[in-house]
């Protein structure tokens, strides 16, 4: 019997020296020193009495012993179930209950809330803080460095991940041990990942990206990586000489590029730069390039399935595209009322179905009904269409689409004309309710620093770029757009705060 995942992306470093997590103070984990980590805690959580298939939640700071601790979920056959170090007591009450989860391991600041939450629901409680430090670490320093890896099969779920909340409450995705590997594999070749690999990782490990595209990307290629607990310009500039790669959100690039010190000469040793989990700007994409000489790949996947399209390695990276379904992975856009497939050009609803398509949202068999088909295909929720020469763009969110007076309007063509504008640094557009037309368009823009936008020399560029239908009705500034932790706009806010603006 055997553990796939495990197996394949742990299992194979007992015992190697070779250097696996450079920490921001200068140590140096171990891929053996990881593993034996990995295979004392997952004694501790065995002792503690869960069985395979048991849920572990998970909400803790970036650390080499959180990611320790996935990998001792793995080995003990539990479900890994990590959450954003930004939820109140009231969200992780919610998740905990929600998932049924038998043990919470929480940051010590938070251990009296977490205690309270779970004693009503049944479920244990064990620290582990930003520094290492914490009961489940003391526990484990006691255990043996070697464990007997429980056996699983690759349909046996590894993870229960919930998405980011952008359009409405998380739902917890149930991930299986396939859909982890075969991702990673397929990323591993077609990003060229070796053993050669330092991967400069600022991104957070309670979200797919950190934590499946990055580290299991990394774990099955054998290279290492920069652990930094956030995304701070000062180390990530400090630290980037000694990469070969770098993944980020969007916010990551733009922040680097507004800094003088991230010149030519600070990237010229890198072999790629990899973005996703939001719309990378085509302007970022060219001033990235003329800054660097660098273009970045750009990808596009999400919470329920993993990695679906990627620019290519070799060949045209294209601004303001996602690329081209990965290997392995069907594509389709389908009209939203009919569900047939739409020629090529249209936009329509963005449909995928592969090894990476997970099994449901856990306890919500409507929504899992609703968005994942019986023939395997899974509605991603996101507007795009696929060009002449086949490559993917996403439009926006289903959700975010702007019907007024019997049109539909979507918000990026809007946001693209605004954001050329003098003086705009970005913008978002939304549809809020209108009397006479169900909903009309609300521009919201942020000024660049220290400029104050001219509101009607923009309204009168847009209108002579755009139908009239499309054109905002007004414009509204702001110093800032709401964004969650994966720098994601929160456009349900803001149709929140504007939702009373015309009626
Ligand atoms: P929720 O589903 O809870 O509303 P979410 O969809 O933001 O939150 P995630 O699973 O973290 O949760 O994000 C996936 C979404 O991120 C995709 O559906 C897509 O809208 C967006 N996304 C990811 N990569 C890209 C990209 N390269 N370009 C544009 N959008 C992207
Ligand atoms: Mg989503």
């Amino acid at each position: 019997m055997a553990n796939p995942l495990f197996d394949r992306l742990f299992g194979i470093y007992a015992g190697k020296t070779t250097p696996f997590l450079y920490l921001a103070d200068g140590q140096v984990w171990t891929h053996a020193r990881f593993l034996d980590q990995v295979a004392q805690i997952a004694h501790v959580l065995i002792k503690a009495g869960l069985m395979p298939g048991d849920r572990v939640a998970v909400q803790v700071e970036k650390s080499p012993e959180a990611l320790a601790l996935y990998g001792a979920c793995v080995q003990a056959g539990l479900i890994f179930l990590p959450l954003n170090t930004a939820y109140t007591a009231d969200e992780l009450s919610y998740f905990i209950e929600n998932s049924g989860a038998s043990l919470v391991i929480c940051d010590g600041q938070n251990q009296s809330t977490l205690a309270t939450i779970a004693e009503g629901l049944n479920a244990s409680v064990e620290t582990l803080n930003a520094d290492g430090s914490g009961s489940l670490i003391e526990r484990a320093a006691a255990m043996a460095t070697d464990f007997e890896t429980v056996d699983r099969s690759g349909d046996d779920l590894a993870a229960f991940l919930y998405t980011s909340g952008t359009t409405g409450r998380s739902k917890g995705a149930m991930l299986t041990q396939d859909n982890l590997l075969s991702n990673a594999e397929t990323l591993v070749k077609e990003w060229r990942f070796t053993d050669k690999d330092v991967l400069l990782h600022a991104l957070p490990i309670f979200h797919t990206h950190g934590l499946f595209v990055a580290s299991n990307v990394t774990l099955l290629a054998g290279g290492a990586m920069i652990f930094l607990p956030k995304f701070d310009l000062d180390r990530v500039i400090a630290q980037l000489p000694k990469a070969t790669s770098m993944m980020g959100v969007p916010t990551f690039y733009t922040r680097l590029l507004s800094d003088p010190r991230f010149t030519k000469e600070l990237t010229q040793h890198m072999r790629l730069f990899i973005s996703g989990s939001a719309p990378l700007l085509a302007e970022t994409h060219v001033q990235f390039e003329e800054r660097t000489g660098h273009r970045i790949l750009e990808r596009y996947g999400m919470t329920e399935t993993n990695m679906n399209t990627s620019n290519p390695y070799d060949g045209d990276r294209r601004a303001g595209t996602v690329g081209f379904p990965l290997p392995g992975v069907e594509l389709k856009i389908t009209n939203p009322e009919t569900g047939t497939s739409l020629p090529r050009g249209d936009i329509g609803q963005i449909e995928v179905r592969g090894p990476n398509v997970f099994k449901g949202y856990w306890q919500m068999p409507e929504k899992t009904a609703a968005e994942l088909r019986e023939d395997g295909f899974f509605i991603t929720g996101d507007l795009g269409m696929i060009d002449e020469d086949g490559y993917v763009h996403i439009v926006g969110r289903n959700k975010d689409l702007i019907i007024s007076g019997g049109y539909n309007i979507y918000p990026k063509e809007i946001e693209l004309v605004l954001d050329e504008q003098s003086g705009v640094l970005e913008s978002a557009v939304i549809g809020v309710p209108h009397p006479d037309f169900g909903e009309t368009v609300l521009g919201i823009i942020v000024p660049e620093t220290g400029t104050s936008p001219d509101l009607e020399s923009i309204m009168t560029s847009v209108q002579g770029q755009l139908a009239r239908f499309k054109h905002p009705r007004k414009l509204v500034v702001v110093d800032e757009l709401p964004r969650n932790t994966m720098g994601k706009v929160q456009k349900n806010i803001l149709r929140d705060s504007y939702k009373d603006m015309f009626s």
